[in-house]
């Protein structure tokens, strides 16, 4: 009797699982605003010099990230006690680069698949979002890992997660490598991916998948674009 009792103490006691951050880097843009300041340690293309405020996130900084986060998803993986499968969602096409550098860190299973979705702001505040393009296995009982790029107003993991718990998939987690988090909308405030890599400050930020109109994906680090 004192067993069950002790079990739902000790139930009681542990800690809702917070969200992980693994660095919080906002007043990082001081200094980039002020000083038009480039890390030493980055090469910028020529080409793309002009185009760039500064640096935010240089490769080593991504590759930390990443690290810290992906040792988190393989430890909190490992606890499930069984799982169907493991299905690795990629947002695209932002997340694709840092996707396909976190999935090579993550030492279980897993199926990959990708979703795209597209937000129309109109005069409203709140966006209307739109999936352009679907889910491709059935995730019915599976364990979804959503891969994000950014999490600015939030409207957009607001709307996947919906979407995608409305697919009954066992579990749900989400990882978003950037959270710009004093951006969010008051009604996306609960938001927030359950591993971020970053949270930057309030700047448009470009490269490692990120683009402006289709340009800079390719850059191997996040920096500010120069308006
Ligand atoms: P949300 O719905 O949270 O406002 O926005 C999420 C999406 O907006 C991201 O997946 C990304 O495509 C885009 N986005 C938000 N902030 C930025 C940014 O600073 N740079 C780029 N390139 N895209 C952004």
């Amino acid at each position: 009797m004192f067993g069950w009792f002790g079990l739902v103490v000790l139930f009681m006691t542990i800690p809702a699982r917070e969200p992980y951050v693994f660095a919080d880097i906002r007043p990082t843009l001081a200094i980039l605003d002020t000083q038009n300041y480039l890390r030493q340690h980055d090469s910028v293309p020529e080409v793309y010099a002009s185009d760039i405020a500064g640096v935010l996130l240089s490769e080593g900084d991504i590759r930390n990230g990443i690290s810290a986060v992906s040792a988190r998803i393989n430890q909190d993986v490992r606890s499930l006690s069984k799982s169907a499968g493991v299905v690795l969602v990629t947002v695209l096409h932002g997340a694709m680069v840092f996707s396909s550098d976190l999935m090579r860190r993550l030492h279980f299973p897993f199926q990959t698949d990708s979703v795209a979705v597209s937000s129309y702001e109109g005069t409203e505040s709140t966006g209307s979002y739109q999936v352009k393009k679907e889910i491709g296995y059935s995730i019915l009982g599976k364990d979804v890992i959503v891969v994000e790029d950014i999490v600015d107003t939030g409207g957009t993991l607001d709307f996947l997660i919906r979407h995608i718990n409305a697919k009954n998939p066992a579990s749900l987690r989400t990882v978003a490598l950037l959270d710009k988090i004093d951006r969010r909308k008051p009604q996306f405030a609960h938001i927030k991916a359950d591993y971020t890599g970053f949270v930057i400050p309030d700047a448009f930020v470009i490269g490692y998948g990120l683009d402006y109109v289709g340009h800079y994906r390719g850059l191997p680090f996040v920096a500010v674009k120069k308006k």
